[in-house]
């Protein structure tokens, strides 16, 4: 046997609780997606903490080292009832509970018990003497406890009895009753165990099971509650759901007060100071739309404005009421941020919107002549096929008229091609300026132009060549040397019926009747009498 330890059967019971604590701690670990399991793993780690010092203490011989064995059982010990209460919260959906300062006054009595168990030698208050007592085949530390230590096992089962509470009340509200002798297992079987071995009558004052019992009780505990076929692990698993989802929820008792809420939910009422469970939810959102009596019996809001974190959101509300019985008992409101979704339409809507402007003005461009900015010969004559449907189908009148400017070749060759496009142009709005809204003026090619005169006979159509020509005759555009250069037009007219019915021959005949008033002496208009012929002509 190594001096200074001795191998006795005291020790089984926390090397037992070093197994059962690290097994547990091992299956804690596998369930991250289960709340509070990470303390659940600190819990068992501490306990095997405990237990191992505990080993140590009850397998040295000298007293100092055992001493020193005790002293370190202290961490753990003191951070034991901390971990289990943190642990309940969490599993609860209550850690809210221990935000902002509430933490660390939880922690503030267990760091002050380490303090005191490693300082003991001067104060004494926690150990008030040590003695070292020997058995027939084993040496054993002997303790007398001091007045700090009424204080740390009274706050040690105050908050163990907490966690114990909140977890059975939190069970017991979903109706997981099953889980109820688990939750009670651990705080209870430890509590009883210790209990027994502060009481004057145990016989064996060197062996302390309480580890033991904390170690199997959380084990069970943890199997019980985190074993992932359990089918019981729903309803708290489904508050975990709500917790983790984008969406805010709140839920909200008959008079409005919160009676709980997600973290997302949290997030955007911003931080108020105080815990927003039990206050009212109009004084903490300003929404006035969510309390109106349109929504009293539940509904949906749509794209609701909202300014949290520094930013204008928008989101998509839906109340649902909670009856109990025949009454309301509350409230359940979900947001669904739409910012993104809203951002993304405003986006696409300008999109479309800019398109549609650049179609039309791709559409303008293709049917415009460039010079003059007349319809162009393609997009004149698809109009006047249309226009000639609509009229033979209305038995309507529809005249047209066709027009060439007279010796424009001179223009060119006399004062060069850019005075010619100006004669053009002046032209152009020479035309435009006589005709009427429905009429519409095409350039067809060259120094070529035609009017589409809808619902006017031969006639009247006549007429408004007639003002046409004259309008031209009259326009001017100065010359180099600052005199009005004129040019005349000679006109023909056609009209539907009379020359004609399609496109073609209407176009030919005032064709045939426009070189006809070339032939007559130009600067004047002639009307096509009888349908065209192409070799009439020639
Ligand atoms: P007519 O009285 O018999 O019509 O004689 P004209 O000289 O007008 O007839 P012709 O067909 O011989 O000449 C037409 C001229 O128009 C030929 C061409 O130089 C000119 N022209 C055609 N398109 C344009 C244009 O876009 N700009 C300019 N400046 N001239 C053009
Ligand atoms: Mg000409
Ligand atoms: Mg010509």
């Amino acid at each position: 046997m190594v001096e200074g330890v001795q191998l006795t059967v005291w020790m089984l019971p926390s090397l037992a609780a070093v197994i059962l604590s690290l097994a547990g701690a091992h299956y804690a670990r596998g369930r991250p997606q289960v709340s509070g399991s990470g303390t659940l793993y600190a819990l068992l780690l501490a306990l095997a903490v405990w237990s191992a010092a505990h080993i140590a203490e009850v397998s040295l011989t000298s007293a100092s080292a055992m001493v020193w064995a005790a002293k370190l059982q202290y961490p753990a010990i003191a951070a034991t009832p901390v971990l289990w209460l943190i642990f309940a919260l969490k599993y609860s959906g209550r850690d809210h509970w221990l935000r902002g300062i509430t933490r660390p006054l939880v922690w503030t009595p267990a760091l002050l018990s380490v303090a005191v168990v490693l300082t003991n030698e001067r104060h004494g208050l926690m150990w008030s003497s040590l003695a070292l007592v020997e058995g027939e085949s084993y040496v054993a530390l002997s303790i007398e406890y001091g007045p700090y230590f009424a204080f740390h096992v009274v706050y040690s089962y105050c908050l163990m009895a907490a966690g114990a509470a909140v977890l059975g009340w939190r069970l017991a509200q979903v109706g997981r009753w099953q889980h109820f002798a688990a939750v009670l297992l651990a705080p209870g079987l430890g509590a009883a165990v210790n209990l027994l071995y502060l009481s004057p009558l145990y016989p064996a004052q060197w062996l302390d099971l309480t580890p033991f019992a904390l170690a199997l009780g959380t084990s069970v505990l943890c199997w019980s509650l985190l074993h992932p076929t359990s089918p019981d692990q729903r309803p708290i698993a489904r508050s975990d759901v709500v917790d983790r989802i984008g969406d805010a929820v709140f839920v909200l008792d008959d008079k409005g007060c919160i009676l709980d809420l997600n973290p997302a939910g949290a997030a955007i009422l911003g931080d108020h100071g105080d815990s927003p469970i039990g206050r009212p939810f109009a004084e903490l959102l300003d929404a006035p739309v969510l309390g109106g009596p349109q929504l009293e019996s539940g509904g949906e809001v749509r794209d609701l404005p909202l300014r949290h974190s520094g930013e204008e959101r928008t989101y998509d509300v839906r109340i649902s009421m909670l009856q109990g019985g025949r009454r309301t008992r509350g409230r359940v409101l979900v947001f669904r941020e739409t910012t993104d979704r809203r951002r993304i339409e405003q986006g696409l809507r300008e999109a479309s919107a800019s398109l549609e402007l650049a179609n039309r003005e791709l559409e303008r461009l293709a049917n415009t002549d460039t010079l003059t900015g007349l319809s162009n010969r393609r997009h004149f004559t698809s109009t006047l096929e249309a226009e000639l449907r609509r009229a033979l189908r209305h038995e309507r009148p529809l005249s047209l008229i066709v027009l060439d400017l007279d010796r424009f070749k001179q223009v060119n060759d006399r004062f060069g091609h850019g005075m010619g496009d100006r004669v053009l142009v002046s032209a152009a709005r020479a035309i435009e300026e006589v005709v009427r809204e429905v009429d519409l003026v095409g350039r067809l090619g060259g120094e070529e132009f035609a009017v589409l005169v809808p619902e006017t006979d031969l006639n009247g159509a006549f007429r408004l060549a007639e003002r046409i020509r004259a309008g031209i005759a009259a326009a001017g555009v100065p010359d180099p040397r600052g005199q009005a250069l004129r040019v005349t037009a000679s006109l023909g007219v056609a009209t539907l019926g009379v020359s004609g019915s399609d496109a073609d021959t209407l176009l030919l005949a005032a064709d045939n009747a426009l070189y006809e008033a070339k032939g007559n002496g130009r600067n004047r208009v002639e009307r096509a009498q009888k349908p065209a012929r192409i070799a009439e002509r020639d």
